[in-house]
């Protein structure tokens, strides 16, 4: 053979006697067909075929293997994102003209995808008290073909009772989708309790290690798995097998994962509430936490994420104070191994329910450090807070001294 032949031709490996325990990474655009007829029926070979890269690939293969069977799905597809996923999802089931229930406590910018690009191509939202599931044989309405839940709600932990939602909206007609980024279905399998999607935003606790970003959709009725997949292939939209790989591998350690950072959480959390500077902690083993019922009945337990209510006038000191935090790293997303703390506010999301708490709720997320790191590193940031609440004295007390 000719070297410039020799350079774009694969070499003649045998594979024979090979084995491995992960998934093969399997790249490509071009997928090569044995002769013409093959290639002018190429897309007879299904869902699970071989056709074109951005149709997937084995590895793409083994992945929706494993959420589909995690979720007990019929078919799950995979997106560039766990926003992809929502968006997707909503996208291929809403038309113009229909009507979409959304939980008030809704990841945010999926608020602002509804807000914006689902009401620019007709179709409505609304969005519902996620507290209070009997709100929604009022809301649902002859042209509601999607009632979506996220449990618990992003940032304020608000569970959803999935299976009342379920019989609620389908007595209407009206499919469910659930959001379960939060539990993976190793806590919590939206599809067993009736709910028709359930997506993943995989970049979390899945993918596990803040480096990869994806999400998948899984659906229990194969014919909407098919069109969900059909559609998808129309806008584009595909995954690399490299980035599947990576879940591939956090999934493999998921299960340790969520059992040790909730120990570690649920330990720091009951400390955290004994702080004089907090007003309160939302932790769904907590009795006060929203549909703290729901989830003891639904859950098989909690994870390393939660948040924290400070008392209010802790809140205009947090943004300096949280500058001594060392273990705990500031940044968005979650479920790493690396313990995170964001600040973040709430007002501005809510419509519905107006949120009257503090504007301001520290969202952790527990990562694989010793629970004594980072009780350390959160005893200097409740220190901070009491030494900067104490140097500016409120209102009433500059009152006082006045007079
Ligand atoms: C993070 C998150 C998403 C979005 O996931 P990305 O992969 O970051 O786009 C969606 N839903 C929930 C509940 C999330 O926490």
């Amino acid at each position: 053979m000719d070297d410039e032949t020799i350079c774009v031709t694969k070499a003649p490996v045998v594979f024979d006697g090979y084995d491995s325990l992960t998934a093969p990474v399997c790249r490509a655009s071009t997928i090569p067909f044995s002769d013409a007829e093959a290639y002018s029926s190429r897309f007879e070979r299904g869902d699970d075929g071989y056709v074109y890269g951005l149709y997937g690939t084995p590895t793409h293969r083994y992945l929706e293997h494993k959420v589909n069977a995690l979720a007990r799905g019929q078919r799950t597809v995979l997106v560039p994102s766990g926003q992809a996923a929502v968006a997707f999802a909503m996208l291929s089931v809403l038309e113009a003209g229909d009507h979409v229930l959304i939980p008030d406590s809704v990841y945010p910018p999926v608020r602002d995808f509804a807000e914006r690009d689902l009401r620019r191509i007709g179709i409505e939202p609304t969005f519902y008290d996620p507290r209070v599931e009997e709100v929604l044989s009022e809301l649902v309405t002859e042209n509601t073909r999607l009632v979506w839940i996220e449990s618990p709600g992003s940032a304020t932990m608000e569970f959803q009772d999935v299976a009342r939602i379920v019989e609620i909206a389908h007595a209407r007609g009206a499919l469910v989708g659930c959001d379960n980024t939060w539990a993976t279905p190793l806590l919590f399998k939206p599809l067993e309790h009736g709910a028709d999607l359930s997506v993943e935003a995989l970049s979390k606790y899945m993918g596990g290690h803040s480096d990869v970003l994806m999400g998948s959709i899984t659906v229990r009725d194969p014919g909407l798995g098919t069109r969900i997949k059909a559609t998808l292939g129309r806008m584009g939209v595909g995954v690399s097998p490299d980035d599947c790989y990576l879940v591939l591998r956090g999934l493999e350690t998921l299960s340790v994962r969520l059992q040790r950072s909730g120990e570690v959480a649920y330990g720091l959390a009951k400390w955290i509430a004994q702080q004089p500077v907090v007003d309160r902690v939302l932790h769904p083993a907590f009795e006060d936490c929203p549909g703290h019922a729901i989830w003891k009945r639904d859950f098989t337990s909690a994870n390393g994420v939660f948040s924290v209510l400070l008392r209010a006038e802790a809140v205009p000191h947090v943004h300096a104070a949280l500058d001594v935090l060392d273990a705990f790293v500031i940044g968005a997303s979650w479920g790493g191994t690396k313990s995170l703390v964001v600040p973040m506010t709430i007002r501005q999301h809510r419509t519905t329910v107006p949120w009257t708490g503090p504007d301001l709720i520290l969202r952790l997320s527990i990562g694989l450090e010793p629970e004594e790191v980072l009780k350390q590193d959160l005893e200097r940031l409740f220190t901070a807070l009491e030494h900067r609440m104490s140097e500016t004295p409120d209102m009433a007390d500059e009152q006082a001294i006045g007079e």
